[in-house]
């Protein structure tokens, strides 16, 4: 269950084409995030899959079976949006219980499925309450029960937690890797945050401008992105890209280097600089050298760094971690 084929998905609104072609697979019980800028067609591809717009060309396939053209009731995939559309007049329980209501469930069988979602979200305590006496984060999680009690064979989501402040973001996004855990149902999940995909993907699929820009684990993107887009899209603080003379000498028309993978010092090293605004972060401190050849680097140096604004340093990149890409952006291994 939940395993997901997509074979040339094509996408265009009027003469725009949005998604220009992809093949995807998606195999069951794995949490995929589709990252990418706004605007790069994640929610569309999303929406794709779930039946809620129509392919240009192209085929779906859920769990071996062509799908394409059917709506999206047929589908057995749950979504859940940025914004809850909780039914504001309706309890908890009510709201959680809609979709079994709807397909006329016998009563006694929708309270144990609406109080079984309620334990694994821990809306125990809140099932009487209306969506107006909630958080933020405790209405996502009804958007989810409700979700949860259609066993879908995928859920859905689509930016769950931009609404969120940061703190809560951060235990939602917990709480979802914990609810994959426990359900092991396919999720595919959208967002533009770099961190969410890095912190929850099994696999992560890059998104520029409607193209697959590289498929693969969180750790596969950081140590070998394909390209200068994935290079400077994953990973916080960004890697350092560095186009002209200084990415000649590692014959490449432009190298990287991240933060974490360069050396600061107040005596030597292979590119001299100025240190400009240091950002203290407590466990880290990011420092922002502008270097005589190499432009502005950031480094990332120990909390307890003695490095200060205004100082003279010298930057040495790990050689062994430093990204060669061709002209046209490649990676070259
Ligand atoms: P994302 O979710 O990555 O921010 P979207 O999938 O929402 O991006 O949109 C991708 C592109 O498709 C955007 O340029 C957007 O303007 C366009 N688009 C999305 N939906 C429609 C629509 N219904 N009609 C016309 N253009 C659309
Ligand atoms: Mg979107």
């Amino acid at each position: 269950m939940g395993n997901i084929q997509l074979r040339q998905v094509n996408k265009s609104f009027g003469a725009t084409q949005v998604i220009p072609g992809i093949d995807l697979t998606i195999n069951e019980g794995e949490f995929v995030v589709f990252v990418g800028p706004s605007g790069c067609g994640k929610s569309t591809l999303l929406r794709l899959i779930a039946g809620l717009e129509d392919t240009t060309s192209g085929t779906i396939e859920i769990d071996g079976r062509n799908v394409t053209g059917e709506a999206p009731a047929k589908r057995k995939l749950a979504m859940v949006f940025q914004s809850y559309a909780l039914y504001p007049h309706m309890s908890v329980r009510k709201n959680i219980a809609f979709p079994l209501k709807m397909a006329k469930m016998d009563q006694s069988a929708i309270d144990k499925k609406v109080e079984d979602a309620a334990r694994v979200l821990n809306l125990t305590n809140y099932l009487e309450r209306r969506p107006g006496q909630l958080s933020g984060g405790q209405r996502q999680r009804v958007a989810i029960g409700r979700a949860i009690v259609r066993e879908p064979s995928a859920f859905l989501f689509d930016e769950p937690l931009s609404n969120l402040d940061a703190a809560l973001r951060g235990n939602m996004r917990l709480e979802i890797s914990e609810l994959h855990h426990q359900l092991k149902t396919t999720m595919i999940y959208v967002t533009h945050d770099q961190v969410e995909a890095m912190t929850m993907a099994d696999k992560i699929v890059v998104l520029n401008a409607g193209n697959i820009e590289q498929v693969g684990s969180p750790m596969e993107l950081y140590h070998k992105p394909d390209n200068v887009f994935v290079a400077g899209f994953i990973g916080s603080p960004k890697m350092n890209l560095v186009s002209g003379d200084i990415a000649k000498p590692y014959g490449a028309a432009t190298i990287g280097v991240r933060p974490e993978h360069l050396g600061i010092s107040k005596t030597e090293g292979t590119w001299s600089g100025i240190a400009g605004v240091t950002e203290h972060l407590g466990s880290d401190t990011f420092i922002h050298v502008k270097t005589d050849k190499a432009g502005v680097i950031t480094v990332r140096a120990p909390g307890e760094t003695d490095i200060r604004f205004d100082d003279k340093v010298y930057l040495t990149p790990d050689a062994s971690r430093v990204h060669k890409f061709d002209d046209r952006g490649l990676a070259i291994r």
